[in-house]
């Protein structure tokens, strides 16, 4: 793909409306920076790419996006350490991956450049607003949506490339119980589970406010049988049965999560065994009978593990056996140590943003 490097133009606030008194804790996803990094497509080829105030945006009501759900997006994470430094983790993955979602819903690939270029641009003006305290950190949400007009069912011939960034304080602290699916699916064989594709997740709200009306936090999502176990919410999920940790294998219905192969990676760096494998809902319910399921956990960028104490099945409740030094708490600290810059980089996943 040919891309000229584009100066970026930059339009910054007359006033900038951060309250550093108020930027720790700040709840998942709800505040906006001062800023946004905005770059257009039209007549095939990327034009110039902006940083402007963060602003809504004009739409024609046809646009493509609102009928026809072309839009994927990534997670990522600005981390602060004791000395503001800036750091991301592994970046070239949700790179990769949004240019990955973006093929399956027929759009153009975003050019690896401009990615790098644009987000260090708008990380480099809204530094202030990253925020250093342990747990909290500048959520980062790229997206891609169809912004071209006519309600033709056909891809659209203009789209929209924006990050928006939100600061951020610790995601869930307590434990989750959950409800494993028996009859919703998040994924079909041949869909789009594996994209980062907007409409994944709407249609997920339905299910889950169930779950939650239910007494329950999130929804496990199992395959078309809802009989093997692959995610848990908008998360990846893992299983310490005895001592050994598993995993579903990606698919084309499970999102390849770079917490999820980051932990992969700990765990056997760390000598513990690792299974990647289909993992039966009956395995998990059997295990946790007979005490041997001790930890369960789901994994994501924005709340990096997330500890299962309950889940249910057929409306009976099993529980997680609570052991000290769990696989969840090891893997958490081990993670946010890199991410924070605390422990050594020893798999080379930390980006320095200058
Ligand atoms: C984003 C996401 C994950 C986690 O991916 P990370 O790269 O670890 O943030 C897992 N499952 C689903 C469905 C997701 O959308």
């Amino acid at each position: 793909m040919e891309t000229d490097i584009l100066q970026i133009s930059i339009e910054k606030v007359k006033q900038s409306k951060l309250d550093k008194a108020t930027l720790n804790g700040r709840k998942f996803g709800a505040t906006f920076t001062d800023h946004m990094f905005i770059c257009t497509y039209q007549n095939g080829t990327w034009q110039t790419p902006k940083i402007t105030p963060y602003q809504p945006l004009q739409m024609e009501p046809s646009a493509r996006v609102f009928h026809y759900g072309q839009a994927v997006f990534e997670g990522m994470k600005a981390y602060k350490d004791q000395d503001n430094k800036i750091f991301l983790f592994r970046p070239d993955e949700n790179q990769e991956r949004i240019n990955k979602s973006a093929k399956r819903l027929a759009m153009p690939a975003f050019p690896k450049e401009l990615f790098f270029e644009g987000l260090n641009a708008l990380l480099r003006v809204e530094k202030d607003w990253i925020p250093q305290a342990d747990g909290n950190s500048l959520y980062i949400r790229p997206f891609m949506i169809a912004s071209g007009r006519g309600i033709f069912a056909a891809p659209s011939d203009e789209y929209t490339f924006i990050i928006i960034c939100s600061p951020s304080g610790k995601y869930y602290a307590k434990d989750v119980k959950v409800v494993i699916a028996e009859q919703y699916s998040r994924a079909a064989n041949g869909g789009v589970g594996a994209a980062k594709a907007a409409g994944n997740y709407g249609a997920q709200f339905y299910p889950t406010q169930k779950a939650i009306d239910a007494g329950y936090d999130q929804v496990v999502w199992t395959d078309s049988t809802h009989a093997y176990i692959e995610e848990a919410g908008t998360m990846n999920i893992f299983f310490r049965i005895n001592d050994t940790l598993l995993t579903a294998p990606t698919s084309e219905r499970i999102l390849d999560g770079v917490t999820r192969k980051s932990i992969i990676d700990i765990a056997k760096s760390q000598g513990i065994a690792v299974e990647v494998r289909k993992i039966a809902v009956e395995e998990i319910k059997e295990a946790s009978l007979n005490g041997s399921l001790k930890d369960m956990f789901g994994t994501g960028t924005a709340a990096v593990v997330i500890p299962i104490s309950h889940f249910s099945h057929k409306n009976v409740e099993y529980k997680v056996n609570k052991v000290e030094n769990r696989y969840s708490d090891l893997f958490k600290k081990h993670l946010t140590d890199i991410q924070y810059n605390r422990a050594e980089d020893e798999f080379g996943w930390r980006y320095e943003v200058k």
